[in-house]
């Protein structure tokens, strides 16, 4: 039987006697519609592996052993952990992990439990209180992924497929991007979770590159680059990245962004990731 539907999803929390804990961000989805969206996203099949972070009471974990040859579903919450193995008893193919994805080796689990599949996808319902850092630990270890799809705060969802030019476009819609190529799948009403969040939330789907969007010779300084560009947004490129480089050199700040053919009185939010990498590139040459 479905979990994600209203009716069951009130028999189990009301058979196991379970209570939600507001800190670990438990909204459980009840809307078979929208994890059909989810899953369908995930471009899934037999020869692939999903990994789920935060799968709750099961509801997405069932439909990814469906459509997947191999599911590996990481919980903190030590309570849903005998619920879980309980209720996807039936799922041979599903296994739960208990712990925290932030703290978790996920280099090893993936030699572990993904040798044998063509690839793999992390497809969840993203606790919202840690959406950027579990986001970011994905992409910064370099795992071998082909998707992300995970639902998450609408606001942050459009921070991240931001384009140049926009209020939403920062330096989480450059790293995002650095990474993946970002599409937005749907935005989802409050009504299809239990209990319902306060605030509105969307699936977005990340398709990782297969090599980063710019070639940068340190990534670490093309993201201090953006970071200080988007320090202070009413400022210009040239006055945030003084406070980067030092005002002693303001002028040779300004001759090397000419130089790179990007106007200092552009603000942060109008540039492209070229052009960041542009800046980057030349402050390397010039050994700021
Ligand atoms: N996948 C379920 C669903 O869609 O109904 C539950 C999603 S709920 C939004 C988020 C889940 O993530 C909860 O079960 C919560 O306990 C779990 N969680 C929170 N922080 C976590 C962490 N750091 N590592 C692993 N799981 C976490």
């Amino acid at each position: 039987m479905e979990i994600g539907t209203p009716r069951r999803t009130k028999e189990i929390i009301a058979k196991y006697g379970f209570s939600f804990k507001k800190s670990l961000g438990q909204n459980f989805l009840i809307d078979q519609n929208i994890l059909n969206k989810i899953v369908g996203a995930a471009e899934l099949d037999k020869t692939k592996g999903a990994l789920e972070i935060g799968p709750g009471i099961g509801a997405l974990t069932q439909r990814l052993a469906e459509e997947a040859g191999k599911v590996t579903a990481v919980e903190i919450d030590n309570r849903l952990i005998p619920i879980l193995r309980d209720i996807l008893e039936g799922e041979t193919n599903a296994e739960v992990v208990h712990g925290d994805v932030l703290k978790l080796d996920l280099k090893q689990l993936f030699a572990e439990r993904f040798a044998d599949v063509s690839g793999v996808s992390v497809v969840a319902n993203l606790p919202y209180y840690v959406t950027t850092p579990i986001l970011m630990k994905l992409l910064e270890e370099r795992l071998p992924l082909e998707h992300i799809v995970v639902m998450i705060q609408k606001e942050v969802a459009e921070r991240m497929a931001a384009k140049p030019g926009g209020k939403d476009y920062g330096s989480l819609s450059v790293a995002v991007q650095y990474y993946c190529v970002p599409q937005l799948v749907c935005t989802v009403p409050h009504t299809v979770f239990i209990p319902q969040p306060n605030v509105d939330s969307a699936v977005i789907k990340l398709t990782l590159r297969d090599k980063p969007a710019v070639d940068v010779p340190d990534e670490e300084h093309f993201f201090r680059v953006v970071q200080a560009s988007f320090a202070q947004r009413r400022k210009t490129l040239a006055n945030n990245l003084t406070a980067f480089v030092g005002k002693d050199r303001r002028e040779a700040l300004a001759e090397l962004l000419k130089r790179c053919d990007i106007d200092p009185v552009r603000r942060g939010e109008t540039l492209s990731l070229e052009e960041f990498a542009r800046i980057s590139r030349a402050m390397l040459d010039a050994g700021w």
